[in-house]
């Protein structure tokens, strides 16, 4: 096993993703309650005390909910920006065990290598990663308004990637949600609509991507049918046939993906 991955929970109400080689475990965010992450763990191969570290992308609840007593209670270690710490909610509590990190600098943690970068979204100072070892390279990005230059550039060549498909634009415009909040969604500092992740997957297509999660789905301006017929549109193309797909549940464990070099 090169690089195995197994989002835990994916949507509004919490996200998680679970990243491991043969011997270094980490979550990328904790936006779950600590009691919620560890029955999830338990569908894993990876007991909670096991993990080496949890990486959060940024300060919302739906990322780092259970961080804090995770981190407390296993002794590893919360890896986060700066922005990221000074916004942290305050239900989060202490942190003794963190490392803060900074956009474009690279860290190890065990013998995986872990890049933040940069990305668009509402927060202090919010990162997407890359997270590779022995040759494979997982991307991992939601919670971003638009997929910059530089988004673009850190997602080529992965092999795995989990990506945000946020909203279907024609549900958020004819959704519920009051104006200005439809407005902040769609902004730069928003979110990805279904049609800007599926755009960027073609941008980032290439031979040896073999997994794709589709990630952050919203429940209320989103519809995973939809999600999934893109999907099915995408893999009558003979280039994305042999690409494997997911789509993150908020529920729902899904299934491990191994990816190998
Ligand atoms: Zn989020
Ligand atoms: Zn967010």
């Amino acid at each position: 096993m090169a690089l195995f991955f197994q989002v835990l929970a994916s949507g509004s109400k919490g996200n998680a993703t679970l990243v491991c080689s043969e011997r270094t475990r980490i979550l990328v965010d904790a936006g779950l309650s600590a009691r919620e992450l560890c029955a999830r763990l338990d569908r894993t191969p990876v007991k909670p005390n096991e993990l080496n570290g949890i990486i959060i992308s940024h300060e919302h609840q739906d990322h780092v909910r259970g961080c804090g007593t995770l981190s407390r209670r296993c002794g590893c270690p919360v890896y986060l920006s700066s922005g990221t710490l000074e916004n942290l909610p305050s239900q989060v509590g202490t942190l003794p065990h963190r490392q803060v990190f900074q956009s474009g600098n690279g860290f190890t943690i065990g013998d995986l290598s872990v890049h933040p970068f940069a990305i668009s979204h509402d927060a202090g100072e919010p990162a997407g990663f890359i997270i590779e070892h022995d040759g494979c390279r997982l991307g991992v990005c939601t919670d971003l308004g638009i997929a910059t230059e530089l988004v673009k550039a850190r997602l080529a060549g992965c092999h795995g990637l989990v990506l945000e498909a946020n909203h279907d634009m024609r549900l958020l415009i004819d959704g519920p949600y009051p104006w200005q909040l439809k407005q902040r969604i769609r902004s730069r500092h928003g979110h990805l609509s279904n049609e800007d992740s599926f755009a960027l997957l073609e941008h980032l297509h290439h031979v040896h991507l073999r997994a794709v999660v589709l990630a952050h789905l919203s429940e209320v301006n989103n519809n995973p049918r939809l999600v999934a017929q893109s999907i099915l549109d995408l893999q009558a193309s003979e280039r994305w046939c042999r690409v494997s797909f997911q789509i993150g549940q908020q529920n729902a464990v899904a299934d491990g993906i191994e990816l190998t070099g």
